[in-house]
C-alpha cells in the first residue's frame, strides 16, 4: 500500500530574507500549515489525490499571502486575470482556465472540468467566467483579488520599468503561484496549480500554470508536478511533461529529473524557478533556484513547512 502524501508550494517568489520579519514569516508558515491540514484531512480519510490537491489549493487561493485567488498579482492595466489547472494521474483527465476575471476559486472550477471528462478541457477569459457562473461556482468582482501588498508591487514594477531597473526586481515583487501534488491511499497521483501570474503582465498574457505539461502534470506511471516561476520558459521547455518523459523513457529518478530541469536545463535562462513533485512510490522533492520558495509537505508522520534554503 502506498503511503499517502501531500506536497505544496506557495510560489518561488518569496520575500527576500533580508526583508522578512519574524511575524511575516510566521504568517506564511501558518498559511502553509492551514493548506496542508486541509489537504491532508482529505487524504487521511481515504479521499482522492485530486480532492486533496483541490482542498489544499482552495486554502491558498483564499489567503492574501499568496498570488492566487485573493492576493493575485495586478496586470499592467491594474486589474487581475487568473490561470489554473489540475490533472489526475490514473485517468489523465485534466481541466484548465486562463485569464479568468471573476471566479472566486479557480481550482474548484478546473477540478470540475476534469471530472466532466475534460471536454472542454480548457476555457479562457469570458468563456471561463461564463462556464463557472452557469455551473453554480462562487463569482466575485475583480477587485476581490486585490490586496494592498500586490498594489504596491505593481507600483514598484512600474517605477522600475521607467528607471530601466526591471531586471533587479526581487522575485517577490514579480510573481508567485500556488500548487500542490498528492499521492492517495489508492496509489493515484494528482497535481494542481493556480496563479495570478506576473505583476504588470500584459492583459491576456497566459503563463505556464494553466498549460498541461508546462506548469502542471500528473501520470500514475511516473509523477505529479506543479511548477512556479517564469512561465514563458516553462512553456518552451514543456517543463512538467519533460520531467515525466525523463522518468518514463530516460530511466531517471524523480529527484534526478527535477534537478536536471531546475538546476540544469534552465541554467543561463535567468529564470526564477521551482516546483513540487511526487512519484507513485511517494518519493518527493521540492527544488528551486531562487532565494526562497514557500513550501511544505504532509504525511502520517506530520506536517513540515519551510521558506528559505
Ligand atoms: N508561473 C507563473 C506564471 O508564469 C508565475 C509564478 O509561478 O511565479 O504565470
Amino acid at each position: 500500500m502506498p503511503t499517502p502524501r501531500l506536497v505544496i508550494h506557495g510560489g518561488c517568489g518569496a520575500i527576500p530574507k533580508a526583508e522578512m520579519t519574524p511575524a511575516r514569516a510566521e504568517s506564511f508558515r501558518a498559511s502553509l500549515r492551514a493548506s496542508l491540514t486541509a489537504g491532508w484531512t482529505v487524504l487521511a480519510a481515504g479521499g482522492s489525490a485530486l480532492d486533496a490537491v483541490t482542498a489544499a489549493i482552495v486554502v491558498m487561493e483564499d489567503d492574501p499571502n499568496f498570488n492566487a485567488g485573493h492576493g493575485s498579482a495586478f496586470n499592467d492595466e491594474g486589474f487581475h486575470e487568473v490561470d489554473a489547472s489540475i490533472m489526475e494521474g490514473q485517468s489523465l483527465l485534466a481541466g484548465a482556465i486562463a485569464a479568468a476575471r471573476e471566479i472566486r476559486n479557480p481550482i474548484k472550477v478546473v477540478a470540475e472540468l476534469a471530472r466532466r471528462n475534460a471536454d472542454p478541457l480548457m476555457l479562457a477569459g469570458a468563456g471561463a467566467d461564463a462556464w463557472a457562473r452557469a455551473n453554480g461556482f462562487a463569482m466575485v468582482d475583480n477587485g476581490y483579488y486585490s490586496t494592498q501588498w500586490r498594489r504596491e508591487a505593481l507600483e514598484q514594477i512600474r517605477q522600475r520599468a521607467k528607471a530601466g531597473t526591471l531586471a533587479a526586481a526581487p522575485e517577490s515583487e514579480k510573481h508567485g503561484t500556488v500548487g500542490a501534488v498528492a499521492l492517495d491511499a489508492a496509489g493515484h497521483l494528482a497535481a494542481g496549480t493556480s496563479t495570478g501570474g506576473y505583476t504588470g503582465k500584459l492583459v491576456g498574457r497566459i503563463g505556464d500554470s494553466p498549460i498541461i505539461g508546462a506548469g502542471t502534470w500528473a501520470d500514475d506511471r511516473t509523477c505529479a508536478i506543479s511548477a512556479t516561476g517564469k512561465g514563458e520558459f516553462f512553456i518552451r521547455k514543456a517543463l512538467a511533461h519533460e520531467i515525466h518523459a525523463r522518468m518514463r523513457w530516460g530511466g531517471r529518478s524523480l529527484a534526478q529529473a527535477c534537478d536536471e530541469m531546475i538546476h540544469g536545463e534552465l541554467d543561463g535562462w535567468a529564470a526564477g524557478a521551482g516546483l513540487v513533485a511526487i512519484d507513485a512510490q511517494g518519493n518527493f522533492t521540492l527544488p528551486f533556484n531562487t532565494e526562497g520558495m514557500y513550501r511544505g509537505h504532509a504525511s502520517a508522520a506530520g506536517v513540515e513547512v519551510d521558506i528559505y534554503r
